[in-house]
């Protein structure tokens, strides 16, 4: 059934670290090889072995509307007819700009550049230089991508000292990053006092979807930013994953919080490798050439990259999300009947089209400490089963499941049967 697929790694493994070019995509948290992917449509992925899968991982996000959606493609087509980059302005990325900070609540400026990590790393310099500030808090278990300052969890004895969680993050690199846990404010306000004046910015998932599902509990935000502003720190919300995803505006617009900065990537590109970083306009011209913050970009603001996102941005209406709540209402719905049917333990996490099936025998998952007691061993057995039946999900415990607006009613029904055949099998 995987024969080329198969094939296909072995080579692969030859030329690139581990076979890939991000480590997720291994399947080694889920213990067996990976599928190689040749096409998408709509629901559907195919894999070289000619198998079709509905997909529910989009790319980690970014596809709202489904693979090869026509919009995308035909602006891409477009803009490709007039060359590929020129490396200087273009009246695109100011019309970019400009949807951008009509959805973003708190966004009065914009800068684009080219993945997510590039958006996190940019805007903790950003914020240590315009508040000429070290420390950084972020929370354990959130992920702001692979820029050194972040590779940093919490451990014991890491409340004060972040230990770096890979060899070739320096020390003095490490310390300066601090460690609160999720949904802890105390947590937090512990750290700004023991380094009073000397916190640039707390950072944080406003919906954390990198250990597993975990929603913010009522008032954490809200606290963060009261913390914030006690303490004189700026709040950066890294909306790459949420952003555009879980409504028009992000996290932040559900949950009514202001951020000073916003980091954005994933559907901003429309599929394409894009990132994005923005907020209040004086913290905005602190970057050069206007301020003295250095960020820069061969590619940034790239004609193709920006065709396809502003193409997604503009069709991301009311009406969009009413109908994403549904597609997932019904699948988390069916999925919590089947639990139950079942007599499995699990929960499910979901906030609009982002949703996590935990195997625990808890009723609530808060933080990184109560995401990390799952039963990895029972989300293998139940990746697998759904991966023979035709259903793609993500291939690790710790990650969301991204459901599109292209998934049919017959889709909804057959992950479903599926999934129930999977859970009888655990
Ligand atoms: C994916 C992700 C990133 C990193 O983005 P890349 O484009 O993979 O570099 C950063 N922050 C969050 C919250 C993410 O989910």
């Amino acid at each position: 059934m995987y024969k080329k697929s198969i094939q296909e790694f072995i080579k692969s493994k030859k030329l690139i670290p581990g076979g890939v070019n991000s480590p997720v995509r291994a399947f080694k948290s889920v213990g067996c090889d990976p599928i190689f992917f040749k096409k998408g449509n709509g629901s559907k992925i195919y894999d070289v072995d000619g198998n079709e899968y509905i997909d529910c991982v989009s790319s980690w996000g970014p596809l709202i509307f489904g693979h090869a959606d026509k919009d995308t493609i035909s602006s891409i087509k477009k803009a490709l007819k007039l060359g590929t980059t020129y490396g200087a302005p273009t009246i695109i990325e100011t019309k970019i700009a400009q949807q951008i900070i009509k959805m973003v609540p708190s966004i009065e400026k914009v800068r684009m550049v080219n993945s997510g990590t590039e958006a996190t790393m940019s805007a903790i310099r950003l914020a240590r230089g315009y508040t000429k500030k070290n420390f950084i808090i972020k929370f354990s278990g959130n992920y702001h991508g692979h820029g050194d300052s972040f590779l940093i969890k919490a451990g014991s004895g890491a409340i004060t000292l972040g230990l770096p969680d890979s060899p070739g993050v320096t020390k003095n690199i490490a310390k300066d990053t601090l460690i609160a846990s999720y949904n802890n404010l105390e947590s937090v306000e512990k750290l700004l006092l023991k380094k009073r004046n000397q916190v640039a910015a707390i950072i944080v998932e406003p919906v954390a979807g990198n250990m597993g599902l975990v929603l913010p509990k009522k008032n954490f935000l809200k606290g963060l930013k009261k913390l914030s502003k006690k303490y004189n720190c700026l709040l950066i919300f890294d909306e790459v994953m949420t952003g555009f995803r879980v409504a028009k505006g992000g996290a932040q617009e559900i949950y009514n919080v202001t951020p000073d900065i916003t980091t954005l990537g994933k559907v901003i590109g429309g599929g394409l490798p894009v990132g994005a970083y923005g907020g209040k306009k004086e913290i905005m011209n602190y970057l050069a050439p206007d301020g003295p913050v250095y960020q820069a970009g061969t590619l940034s603001g790239n004609p193709l990259a920006m065709n396809a996102g502003i193409t997604v941005l503009k069709k991301l209406n009311n009406r969009v999300f009413e109908k994403l709540e549904n597609i997932s209402e019904k699948i988390s719905n069916g999925i919590l009947k089947n639990i139950e049917e079942t007599n499995t333990k699990a929960i499910v996490n979901r906030i609009g089209s982002m949703m996590t099936l935990f195997f625990t025998d808890k009723n609530e998952i808060n933080n990184y400490n109560e995401a990390v007691k799952c039963n990895v061993n029972n989300y293998a057995k139940y990746f697998k089963t759904m991966l023979d039946m035709g259903i793609y999900l993500p291939p690790s415990q710790y990650e969301c499941c991204f459901f599109s607006l292209a998934l049919s009613d017959s889709d909804i029904k057959k992950i479903l049967m599926a999934n129930k055949i999977a859970l009888q099998k655990i």
